[in-house]
């Protein structure tokens, strides 16, 4: 099961969509850095799960329970708290 999260950013007001959880075997990853996501095989294999880095000098990680938001056009970090005003979570069925 995965969410979609869409986001106005507070900083410089784009639009974007954010996605957590798990379609079939794969997780949502992200770039700790850009923000960028993809859908990536579940490392469920090791200890600490390893990830691909990023092109941008990043790694992508499965976020945990808390979630940071980054936006892709300004690449600054938001807080949940701070879009809880306009933000729509949908919940998506496998
Ligand atoms: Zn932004
Ligand atoms: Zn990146």
């Amino acid at each position: 099961m995965s969410y979609t999260y869409k986001i106005i950013c507070p900083y410089c007001g784009t639009t974007f969509e954010w996605h957590e959880g798990k379609v079939g075997d794969k997780v949502y990853i992200h770039c700790n850095i850009c923000g960028k996501e993809m859908l990536y095989p579940e490392d469920t294999e090791s200890y600490v799960p390893s990830y691909p880095s990023c092109e941008c000098g990043g790694w992508f990680e499965q976020t945990p329970d808390w979630t940071l938001f980054v936006c892709p056009k300004c690449q600054q970090e938001i807080e949940p708290h701070e879009v809880r005003k306009t933000i729509e979570v949908v919940k998506n069925k496998d």
